[in-house]
């Protein structure tokens, strides 16, 4: 969908190990005989020497890793558009127009979105074409509906709700009807680049409490567990997600019981490093801790209110 050909490299800044991105994107590269650098996500510096040195024509990455990698570019001195770098492929979390024509103007690349999930195969369910209006689900493997998250009635093209797949040719762990909890809304209309199958929306949100943080997936109750297991915390907390110069942060704030705030010795620094390294651990993503008062977290009567997300996209 991208044109990339077998005569391209494609600089490959998706997480490999047990993230779909990095292997799953691997082995597409390779199918249409390109060549892979395997550089996996992070390590900025080395990924702008890469870009450099061996100049791929592909780049592969969150969106908000690119804009971070433009950034980092540029405070260099790095001109991107003397680089052979002509298209990026990115997803893995949800991202607006606005952020494409940040991304096209910054790295001198087409932009195009990718759209997949590890249940279902990972990257490659949909895909978007040169003509940038939607997403082409691979429907040939993936049939596609969106239905009322509500009722669980399909729903009409063009009428947003949940996107179902159903696996048409996966073996091993086929999937019937899966609920994936995003919200889009698809497109049956005749798309410019000629190709007829059913376009999706970019994402429009969750119908859950998911949280994607720098590609990674967050359940707001997988923080609740590991908080629980800390002794001198109280199961009051708070999520603050911001995006910082193109980078996801998360602050989780903990009220700490009234024994452990009375108890001066105890260096409340440390405590929350330890509790940083708890979370790590658990959710593969860092998370900044800060100790509150106890009581100092808003109660509600209703559903509690545990994530404050700042980001605009
Ligand atoms: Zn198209």
């Amino acid at each position: 969908m991208a044109g990339v050909t077998s005569s391209e490299t494609v600089q490959n800044a998706y997480g490999y190990g047990l993230f779909t991105g990095g292997l799953g994107v691997h082995y597409g590269a390779r199918r249409v005989g390109a060549t892979v650098i395997p550089i996996s996500g992070g390590n900025t510096q080395r990924q702008l020497m890469m870009l450099k040195d061996f100049g791929p024509e592909v780049l592969t990455c969150t969106p908000s890793y690119c804009l971070y990698l433009a950034e980092a570019g540029r405070e260099q001195g790095m001109d991107f558009s003397k680089l052979p770098l002509r298209v990026g492929i990115f997803g893995a979390e949800p991202w607006s127009e606005s952020m494409r024509e940040e991304i096209e103007t910054s790295m001198h690349v087409l932009a195009l979105d990718i759209y997949g999930l590890t249940e279902i195969i990972g990257p490659g369910v949909a895909q978007e074409c040169t003509a940038k209006g939607g997403l082409h689900v691979a429907e040939d493997h993936f049939y596609p509906e969106v239905i009322d998250p509500e009722s669980g009635v399909p729903l009409p093209p063009g009428q947003k709700g949940e996107l179902v797949f159903t696996t048409l040719t996966k073996e091993g762990t086929p999937l019937i009807r899966y609920r994936t909890r995003d919200v889009t809304y698809l497109d049956p209309s005749p798309c410019r680049c000629g190709r007829t199958a059913v376009r999706m929306n970019r994402l429009l949100g969750r119908t859950d409490d998911m949280l994607i943080i720098r590609g990674v997936n967050v359940f707001p109750s997988q923080i609740e567990e590991v908080l629980l297991r800390v002794e001198g915390v109280e199961p009051h907390y708070q999520l603050v997600v911001e995006r910082a110069a193109h980078l996801d942060t998360l602050e989780v704030q903990v009220e700490m019981n009234e024994r452990i705030f009375s108890d001066k010795i105890r260096d409340l620094e440390s405590f929350e490093k330890e509790i940083a390294l708890e979370l790590a651990s658990a959710l593969g993503i860092q998370a900044a801790v800060r100790l509150v008062e106890p009581k100092s977290i808003p109660r509600s009567e209703g559903k509690a209110k545990r994530v404050v997300d700042r980001r605009t996209i």
